[in-house]
């Protein structure tokens, strides 16, 4: 197992209190911060760390806070994004339940690093029960004096409040979840200006992944130098994945960035293997938003080398042979699932969620939904393979938000690696009527390499 920031007391009975974390040195990090550290040093330690954004997009977390407006004499918010939707994804609620104090000394120390007295957690709404888990340790931490005013008798003051959702994908676009947070209905904003200059109520603004914010005591804990020598090139530090899918042993595990794929997905310390002695067929490496690879790209780059869970080894190959990090929702996929099945349901999501907005997100993803249906259900055409990558295109790029590209990616990369099984919908209809005909007779394609496991 590596080294373990974030994780390592997860297994101490009671680490979720305020008196047991403490006693594992919890608020030390916060302690030290505040009193010896000035807010630009922290900045810079966070930027020297390499800390990239956990949430999916992986900015760098420093120059984010960066750009933070600092001649405004506005207030100043931060807000913790933990509206954690993306299919596949489920790391952070593990976190938030588990370790609340962990996320609150980093509400602490990054917001007095951003000089920001209000800050808020934005929570999804199915997590109602992790609210409550939050609400009540920061409730201890106001009584143990790091919230509130005069923190540790210090000049800094801070109020942290949780805010539940309800229960809308698009929150989790910064910009929405802003209007959510206001109390309005949670569309994305037209960006620019963005937040850091015109944020919550029109204030500069920083909005942060529960797990970046999480990360924040680790690296004042450890120093950034040292913060910054795990991992490989610009994938600095650990990464938490939620491995889920036909797996031996699902689950969220804490990786150095750095590890090989396939030890990730084969050894008895993260994934076990593939379930059932089956053979891999598919990885959704990074959330359901982000390219689908087949089992020999997931492994190696199309250059052969081994595929690392780094931010930039995940992508090595752009879109043609590569993915992404993405939010760590590791997703794996034996040889019988049905690419187009799975693909329909993602497509059925997007759908559901589009806020509307924009005509090509609007329309498109109903369009690709109907078409993946019959494709999926033995009515499918031809043409509709290439109609679904037309539809993709059109989209991608055209969009107020990310949530257009985030359909349009999975349709355009699992018709790039798995056209084959499309077109086999199409020629055998009758042989996938039946939802689980892949269970009783996996497909083999003939041009994909299959992974010898
Ligand atoms: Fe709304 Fe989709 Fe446009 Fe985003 S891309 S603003 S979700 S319609």
């Amino acid at each position: 197992m590596g080294k373990q920031f974030l994780l390592g007391n997860i297994k101490v009975p009671g680490i979720h209190t305020y008196d047991v974390y403490r006693k594992h040195g919890g608020y030390n990090a916060a302690e030290k911060a505040l009193k010896t550290q000035t807010r630009d040093q922290v900045i810079e330690e966070v930027k020297f760390s390499g800390l990239r954004g956990r949430g999916g997009a992986g900015f760098p977390s420093g120059m984010k806070w960066s750009f933070l407006d600092q001649k405004s004499d506005k207030p100043r918010y931060l807000v913790c994004n933990a509206d954690e939707s993306e299919p596949g994804t489920f790391k952070d609620r593990f976190l938030m339940e588990k370790l609340p104090h962990l996320l609150i000394e980093g509400m602490i120390i990054s917001s007095y690093a951003l000089g920001a007295k209000t800050s808020y957690i934005y929570i999804r709404g199915e997590y109602m029960y992790v609210l409550r888990i939050l609400e009540k340790a920061i409730l201890e931490a106001y009584a143990a004096g790091f919230l509130g005013k005069n923190i540790l008798g210090t000049d800094f003051s801070l109020d942290l409040y949780v805010h539940p959702g309800a229960g809308a994908y698009i929150c989790g676009e910064e910009t929405a979840l802003l209007e959510s947070l206001e109390g309005k209905r949670g569309l994305p904003r037209l960006k620019p200006p963005f937040p850091a200059i015109a944020g919550l109520y029109a204030c500069p603004t920083v909005v942060n992944n529960v797990e970046t914010i999480a990360s924040v005591p680790c690296i004042v804990n450890i120093s950034a130098d040292l913060y910054n020598d795990i991992g490989i090139g610009k994938s600095t530090g650990t990464k938490l994945i939620s491995a889920s899918g036909h797996i031996n042993k699902p689950g969220v595990y804490e990786i150095e960035l750095g590890l090989p794929v396939e030890e990730f997905i084969y050894s008895d310390e993260y994934c076990g293997g593939i379930w059932k002695g089956r053979s891999l067929k598919a990885v959704v490496a990074g959330g359901s938003s982000v390219p689908i690879l087949p089992a020999n790209l997931i492994l190696k780059t199309a250059k052969g080398e081994p595929r690392l869970m780094t931010y930039e080894s995940l992508s090595d190959g752009g879109f043609v042979s590569g993915s992404m990090l993405g939010s760590g929702g590791f997703i794996v996929m034996d040889e019988t699932t049905c690419i187009v099945r799975n693909l329909w349901t993602f497509a059925r999501f997007y759908h559901h969620e589009s806020c509307g907005q924009c005509s090509p997100c609007r329309e498109g993803t109903g369009w690709m939904e109907k078409v993946l249906h019959r494709i999926e259900h033995g009515h499918g055409h031809m043409s509709d393979v290439d109609l679904l990558v037309d539809i993709a295109k059109k989209i991608e790029g055209n969009t107020i938000c990310p949530l257009g590209d985030a359909a349009a990616w999975p349709v355009a990369s699992a018709i790039r690696h798995f056209r084959e099984e499309f077109e086999y919908h199409v020629k055998y209809p009758e042989k996938v009527k039946d939802p689980k005909h892949f269970e009783k007779e996996p497909f083999v394609s003939e041009k994909l390499e299959r992974a010898v496991h």
